[in-house]
Formats: C-alpha cells, structure tokens, sequence
C-alpha cells in the first residue's frame, strides 16, 4: 500500500535537512531555569550571549518564560560557538583591565 519512492528517497532527504540546518529551520536551544526548574526551548532571539575578556565572564542569558525570572548562565567555548552560529545576539564586553 505505501507509495514507491522517488529517487533520492530517505537518504537524500537525510543529507540535505542536514544541509539546510545552518538557515531553513528555526534553531531552538534547550535551556533550563534553576529558579523554577522549568525546561523549554528558546528560538535564537530570545537568548543573548555576552562575551567577556575571559571564560568567566563570557555568559549568556534569557529571560524565563515559566516565570520570568532573568537567568544568566557561563558559556564555553562550545555554548559561545552554538549560539553565534545559531544566530543569537552577541555583545562583546570590553575591559581595560
Ligand atoms: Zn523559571
């Protein structure tokens, strides 16, 4: 009863979703709050990530859409490079230290 496949069936589908993950579908990030212990996923504008002259001041944010409480969590080198490459919104922090 299934339909044949055209060529390029599920392997081709596969490798060009992978293609496309960098613009056609909206990236989400899962993120957590430790204040109301809420799980969600968060589209690339409602995150902000700030980078600071170390890894310890290198940090992203959002605000809690369970509870609206502003969570601010340390990014490293990996998170810092997920979310640039995710589209969020990055602020540089500049110190004169
Ligand atoms: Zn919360």
């Amino acid at each position: 009863m299934s339909e044949p496949l055209g060529p390029g069936g599920p392997g081709m589908s596969a490798a060009s979703a992978f293609a496309g993950m960098r613009r056609v579908s909206p990236i989400v990030f899962k993120a957590g709050c430790p204040d109301c212990r809420g799980r969600f996923e968060l589209a690339a504008s409602a995150l902000r990530l700030a980078i600071g002259a170390t890894s310890r001041t290198t940090f992203y944010s959002f605000t809690c859409p369970e509870c609206g409480s502003a969570v601010r969590k340390p990014a490293g080198e990996r998170v810092v490079e997920l979310l640039t490459g995710g589209g969020v919104r990055t602020l540089r922090l500049h110190s004169t230290v």
